[in-house]
């Protein structure tokens, strides 16, 4: 872990691009296949590949307690010096540097004997795996113990999803491209196929670029679209005729077919299918195997229901059946990823067809109740999208996503290949950085937010910066239930205020937004209200300053 280390920070020393890609490439090839593999995934800030559903991390209340019990600070101290640079890794550098120096002075020899990258990858597994809290601490502590402090500040890091090395993805794979003299496009469209960098820096090394795939149960991250103010800028920027999809409002949902094993991943990659059993039994008799894209939707007979229906659903684990019964759940498809050319035959990818040739596939298979295809049109203006619009809003959906029909699917990226147009009302997704117990009947409650947006300004990138303060329009007991979450993720009081892990993401719908001076990110939201959790983001998909001000008025 030391030389990564040391590399991360040769990397976040140089501002310069050709530098810091040169520095990667030379490192990277000094590495063996399965230590390559890791050190890629680190590198893009990330403890598993992005298609693992262990991604998902670890707590701070762990991070905190292993660095302190490591470092024989405080209880507390971790807090206190996170304040100082709301960065985690450097705390923890912070806390182990002293404990290192108060050693030295005490006249012992510090010495660390530090662990391979794929140790390293196997103490995460064990840490994210483990059930008990005091376990992933026990775990982590053991680890840190054999780092030293650099070492430990980037574990953390990589723990926390959020290296601030300036390294984004896009260079990792232009330095894997230049350590093994591939086509940096080739690394990019493997990394994207298989949702694994580390795979991807492999197959490079062994000039097996093209062998890249997507594999069943491996979810894909999903194609995302990009938020349009109106009609008319669809308009001007999608070539006529546009291809107009309702837009349900649901849960992303991958869903992968292999004979009678049908399993649904959500949009941050987990298996959910435990609780959609009623979708996975439609789709098992389907004669078809691949990989499909749609929306999890409350479904009676084939008419869609309002998404508040599936929250009730949402949150167990495995639902009775009662609960099947009274709150049955469909699906929407709206692309295909792979797909079998005939019943059993071996999965195809589709990722380089363009979306005409994807749709065609779709339409052409069979498909049982509850199973249904997105609503499509083809306005060729914007006044046709204005009606498009208008008739999706009539069937109850959110609003349209229209999308180019010559476009392939790019999983994970955010291109203007799909444009959504969502209802009047704008919403933000924004982090969750401090509560405060409410007035009257939420007195005793933790149910007013302060929320943030990412920081994406060159050389701010991975701030968070508040933008409203809101009550929350959550139910009872979602308030609840989030208050004992912020109680046990509180990092400092202030008074009535409480700073909380940011990890939380909500939805904020609000009417306006302009600039002020009343938060940090330079704007506040007029009439800010919390529309909803989004347990399915993490504070990295949150939204950005740059967005903030392209909605400012
Ligand atoms: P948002 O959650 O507002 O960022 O909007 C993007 C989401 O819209 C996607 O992640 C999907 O869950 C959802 N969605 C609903 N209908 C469609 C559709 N026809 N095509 C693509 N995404 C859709």
């Amino acid at each position: 872990m030391r030389p990564w280390a040391e590399t991360a920070s040769d990397v976040a020393g140089t501002s310069r691009t050709s530098e810091k890609i040169a520095l990667l490439a030379e490192y990277l090839r000094s590495l063996d296949p399965d230590s390559l593999a890791v050190a890629c995934v680190f590198f893009t800030g990330r403890p598993f590949p992005a298609a693992d559903p262990r991604s998902a991390g670890v707590g701070w209340a762990a991070v905190r307690e292993a660095v302190e019990r490591v470092a024989s600070a405080r209880p507390g101290a971790f807090g206190e010096v996170y304040d100082r640079s709301s960065d985690p890794g450097r705390a923890a550098y912070d806390l182990l540097a002293a404990r290192d120096a108060e050693r030295e002075r005490l006249g012992e020899r510090v010495t660390h004997p530090d662990a391979s990258l794929p140790e390293v990858q196997a103490a995460f597994a064990a840490i994210v795996e483990a059930r008990r809290p005091a376990a992933r601490v026990d775990l982590l502590a053991a680890l840190l113990e054999r780092l030293d402090p650099l070492a430990a500040m980037y574990v953390v890091k990589v723990l926390g999803g959020e290296l601030r090395i300036g390294l984004r993805e896009g260079l990792v794979e232009s330095a894997i491209g230049s350590a093994f003299g591939r086509p940096v496009a080739e690394v990019r469209h493997a990394v994207m196929v298989t949702g694994d960098v580390g795979e991807a820096a492999r197959l490079a090394r062994d000039d097996r670029l093209r062998e890249a795939r997507p594999s069943l149960f491996r979810p894909l991250q999903p194609m995302l679209a990009s938020p349009a103010r109106d009609a008319d800028e669809i308009a001007r920027r999608m070539p006529a005729p546009m291809w107009a999809e309702d837009k349900y409002d649901g849960i992303r949902a991958q869903m992968h077919k292999l004979g009678e094993d049908v399993r649904l991943y959500s949009r941050d990659l987990h298996d959910v299918t435990r609780q959609f059993p009623d979708v996975a039994d439609a789709a098992r008799p389907m004669s078809w195997d691949g990989i499909l894209d749609g929306e999890l939707l409350v479904m009676d007979d084939a008419s869609i229901l309002p998404f508040a229906r599936l929250q009730n659903r949402l949150g167990r684990v495995a639902p009775s059946p009662a609960m099947l019964a009274e709150v049955p759940a469909g699906y929407v498809i709206f692309d295909a990823i792979a797909l079998s050319p005939a019943p059993g035959e071996p999965v195809i990818p589709l990722l380089d067809a363009p979306l005409t040739e994807r749709r065609a596939r779709l339409e052409s298979l069979e498909r049982p109740d509850r199973i249904v295809l997105g609503h499509l049109e083809h306005p060729d203006s914007a006044a046709g999208l204005d009606a498009a619009f208008d008739a999706a809003r009539a069937r109850g959906n959110e609003g349209l996503v229209v999308k180019d029909p010559t476009s392939l699917y790019t999983p994970g990226r955010r291109g203007l290949a799909w444009l959504k147009l969502k209802k009047a009302l704008a919403t933000l997704d924004c982090v969750v950085v401090g509560v405060e117990v409410g007035h009257g009947k939420r007195h005793g409650v933790l149910s007013d937010y302060t929320f943030a947006v990412r920081d994406d300004r060159p050389g701010h990138e991975g701030a968070l910066v508040t933008v409203g303060k809101a009550y929350s329009g959550l139910t009872d007991a979602e308030i609840a239930e989030m208050t004992r979450w912020f109680e046990a993720h509180t990092l400092r009081r202030l008074g009535r205020y409480r700073l909380v892990e940011p990890t939380v993401v909500v939805e904020v719908a609000f009417d306006r937004i302009q600039a002020s001076t009343r938060h940090a990110s330079g704007y506040a939201m007029r009439f800010p209200r919390i529309a909803r959790l989004r347990p399915d983001k993490r504070p990295d998909e949150a939204d950005t300053l740059s967005t903030v001000a392209g909605l400012a008025t």
